[in-house]
């Protein structure tokens, strides 16, 4: 029985339930602490830390941001945000800004093909971050497609006829804002998307010279081979492990906050361990 789950999503991103929802349903859950972490949004922490706080559960401040390598997007956690991350907020400002210009460009080439969505609607079913799941969605709504997986393989990922390339920071500018507010950095399922392992080993390697706290060894996309290999990057070295489901709700059908796709057993020791590390540097845990 996992008793954390610190990556999970809420409707401030591409996550179906809000805030509030979520920390009651960790709670009901049995979790004693959850990250709440949206894509490129801190939108969603204040509530999430109210109701916390309301049911006696631990919540810890986090964002997840993507960003760009030679292949393709590696997503950065940031775990321990400070309450007031104004330096934060503004660089992830700016990345939402990138992200809604990307969601016009790809509205308007699904326009030309006949299918009539507009921007409102996007809008109107999304929280502060709007991305593809978000388009997907509406395209479902109105009938263009019948799954979500085929709006994505039809039109939205690499390949589709409305892709557009996602403009996003290195890991590196993710590391250095994530680092000057002293929170942990932790690179999110190094092994969603299968890659060399000598790359991502050369990327780990680049990365903690830069900063990076930790590796998310446990996730629903890890089976038990990948994780083992991702907790042998992280001893190799000398970085801290992190785990969580990656819970969307709706939007990721099949995974449970704390469980994952019933892969995960995430104990207690593992946010220890974080804290630890934090305590070491002085920094507040
Ligand atoms: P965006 O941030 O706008 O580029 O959208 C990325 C999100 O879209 C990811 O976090 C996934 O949740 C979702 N996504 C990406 N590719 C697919 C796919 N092939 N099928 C379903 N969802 C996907
Ligand atoms: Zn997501
Ligand atoms: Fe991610
Ligand atoms: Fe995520």
């Amino acid at each position: 029985m996992s008793e954390i789950d610190l990556h999970t999503h809420s409707t401030a991103s591409d996550g179906t339930d809000s805030p509030s929802q979520l920390v009651e349903k960790a709670c009901a859950a049995g979790l004693r602490a959850i990250a709440l972490t949206d894509h490129d949004t801190i939108g969603g922490l204040d509530e999430a830390s109210e109701a916390a706080c309301d049911l006696g559960i631990e919540l810890i401040r986090g964002c997840e941001i993507s960003t760009r390598t030679d292949l393709g997007n590696m997503h950065m956690l940031g775990l321990f945000l400070p309450a007031d991350s104004s330096r934060l907020e503004a660089f992830l400002q700016r990345l939402r800004d990138n992200r809604d210009s990307r969601n016009n460009l790809i509205i308007e080439k699904l326009n030309r093909a006949g299918l009539r969505i507009t921007v409102d609607e996007v809008r109107q079913i999304a929280g502060t971050t709007i991305g593809r799941p978000h388009i997907a969605a509406v395209m479902l709504q109105k009938g263009y497609c019948e799954t979500r997986d085929e709006a994505f393989s039809k039109w939205l990922d690499t390949g589709g006829k409305a892709f557009v390339p996602k403009p996003a920071p290195t890991p590196e500018q993710a590391l250095a804002i994530l680092a000057e507010i002293g929170a942990t950095t932790c690179l999110a399922h190094p092994l969603h998307k299968q890659r060399p392992l000598d790359w991502l080993d050369k990327l780990i390697s680049r990365l903690e010279s830069e900063g990076l706290d930790c590796l998310e060894v446990w996730h629903s996309s890890h089976d038990a081979e990948k994780s083992a290999i991702i907790l042998d990057f992280a001893r190799k070295y000398r970085l801290g492990a992190s785990g969580g489901s990656d819970y969307h709700g709706k939007n990721k059908p099949g995974i449970s906050l704390g469980t994952g796709k019933s892969n995960l057993d995430l104990g207690y020791d593992i946010l220890e361990n974080l804290k630890r590390m934090r305590k070491e540097r002085n920094l507040p845990h």
